[in-house]
């Protein structure tokens, strides 16, 4: 990924400063918005750091709810951003007893929201850098390949890892991608804590917005 230029970092700044309002909470096809705005989607493993990412982005405490209890948010979440993009909160998948395997109803919804999104310029995959990415991460990926939707692997808790871990788990998680047809091509690491590669990824997201949501 290139280095944003400082014009681009500021116009991501403000655009992630801007308003930043709760939509819809869909927890069916019928209650999931129709396509508007550029559209952004987070997904990943329960307790991958989700909820933090996306508070952490908008800097907002409690936008996204951080799971004291793992696997219960099962619905989407859309929250529109400065009037200009759709940040959409998808629910956690592979907690506890289904953490080997994508559960009917998890693929169900998210097939029936990933049906007919042309506004939806980019998935984000989030993958605990610790753990590196799992099988049931594999299979929602190649849910994505199948859907044909891009998506970009963004490895989350990267303050939990030395510094000979992290080239580590950017290298496994690169090699990961392979095969993965609807993969972006690159690893974003992030901490929400230590507020690591955030710009990066709101630079990133602020381009898709600008660029009326395709392309970069
Ligand atoms: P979600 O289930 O994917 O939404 O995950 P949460 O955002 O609720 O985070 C799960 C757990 O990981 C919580 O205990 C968070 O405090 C912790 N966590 C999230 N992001 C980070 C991070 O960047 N660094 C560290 N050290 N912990 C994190």
């Amino acid at each position: 990924m290139t280095a944003p230029s400082d014009d681009e970092l500021a116009a991501a700044r403000r655009l992630f400063a801007g308003p930043c309002e709760f939509v819809a909470g869909a927890a069916t096809r019928e209650a999931i918005p129709g396509p508007g705005l550029p559209e952004v989607a987070f997904v990943g493993r329960s307790n991958a750091g989700k909820s933090s990412l996306i508070n952490a982005l908008t800097d907002r405490a409690s936008l996204a709810r951080v799971s004291h209890t793992p696997g219960r948010t099962r619905q989407i979440n859309f929250f529109r951003l400065g009037g200009k993009l759709m940040l959409v909160d998808l629910p956690g998948y592979g907690y506890a007893h289904a953490s080997k395997a994508l559960t009917a109803q998890w693929q169900r919804l998210i097939f029936d929201y990933l049906r007919g999104r042309p506004n939806l310029a980019r998935v984000f995959v989030l993958v605990d850098a610790r753990r590196g990415l799992l099988d049931v991460d594999r299979e929602a990926m190649g849910l994505l390949d199948k859907a044909a939707v891009s998506y970009l692997v963004v490895l989350t808790k990267m303050d939990k890892l030395s510094p000979a871990e992290r080239g580590e788990a950017r290298t496994r998680t690169g090699f990961g991608l392979k095969g993965h047809a609807a993969a972006y091509p690159d690893v974003l690491a992030t901490s929400s804590l230590k507020s690591e590669g955030l710009d990066a990824l709101r630079c990133h997201i602020a381009a898709l917005a600008g660029a009326g949501g395709f392309g970069l």
